[in-house]
């Protein structure tokens, strides 16, 4: 599932363009073909067919996992959800057999949104806040320091690794960003998060935020997902490597299911102690 990195490094495409593909932002929608009405999620399919016509596109950005087009009028939010992907393409050019939502751009491109698995959604609001509302903190802004980050976990009494999973608590991490955070800040993932002191509050941060950024630099991991371009999946430190070596110690990485999430640490690294 695309995460933060990911979804950023999308945005960060599609808002600067590259040799190959014109910026998004100033480009207006002159059509949509939509193969899978399912992926509308608000308003319904045909109104939204309607009332996205003739939109300009302002910006693209990124709020949790989420990508957000403001548009002249209202603004678009797109969720990938576990397999989804944004390219923008010739219009004319192959489409592909999951390009199930395409914006037909003018002077010449489409916006597809390829999605195998058919879980991503686009929503189409006034107020962007209808749909982000409720999402914790971005973990990368310059407001969120060491400080704020203990003072959330000290309002729960729950295990580390769904806590990081958990969109309202903080936003952008999903399972690969949550391990490889964990494995930096030396912490198991059951840790209870009322029981870690300053010093593992500020190791839980520095190691989220460095998970992040490591990812951002290598444009995201291409994994589970059909993306191209990201590389992070070369550097993972834990995350789907069981019974290699801890790039730290070299003791095995293990895998246990948290939450029923594949979650992976190394039992050297991350003890298990406190609760
Ligand atoms: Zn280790």
């Amino acid at each position: 599932m695309p995460e933060l990195p990911e979804v950023e490094t999308i945005a960060r495409m599609l808002r600067v363009g590259s040799t190959t593909q014109p910026p998004v932002p100033g480009r207006t929608i002159d059509g949509v073909t939509l193969r899978w009405p399912r992926h509308i999620a608000t308003p319904g399919a045909p109104r939204f067919r309607r009332e996205i016509l003739g939109r300009t596109i302002r910006d693209v950005s990124r709020r949790g996992k989420y990508l957000v087009f403001p548009l002249d009028q209202g603004t678009m939010l797109i969720h990938l959800k576990m397999s989804g992907d944004l390219a923008l393409l010739p219009t004319g050019s192959p489409v592909g057999p999951y390009d199930h939502t395409v914006f037909h751009l003018d002077g010449g491109w489409d916006l597809r949104f390829g999605d195998a698995r058919k879980f991503g959604k686009v929503f189409l609001v006034d107020d962007p806040n209808a749909v982000l509302t409720g999402l914790g903190p971005e973990p990368l802004a310059a407001g969120f320091t060491a400080r704020t980050l203990g003072g959330r976990l000290h309002g729960h009494a729950r295990a580390l690794k769904p806590l990081l999973l958990d969109q309202t608590f903080v936003a952008g991490l999903g399972n690969i960003y949550a391990d490889e955070a964990l494995h930096r800040a030396r912490l198991h993932p059951l840790r209870r998060s009322n029981s870690l002191t300053p010093t593992e509050v500020q190791r839980l941060w520095r190691g989220m935020r460095g998970a992040l950024r490591a990812g951002l630099r290598h444009n995201g991991a291409s994994i589970d997902w059909v993306y191209r371009g990201g590389e992070y999946q070369n550097h993972f430190r834990v995350y789907q490597r069981e019974g290699r070596p801890c790039p730290v110690c070299r003791t095995p990485v293990r895998r246990i299911v948290v939450g029923q999430r594949g979650t992976h640490y190394c039992p050297s690294c991350q003890p298990r102690r406190g609760h």
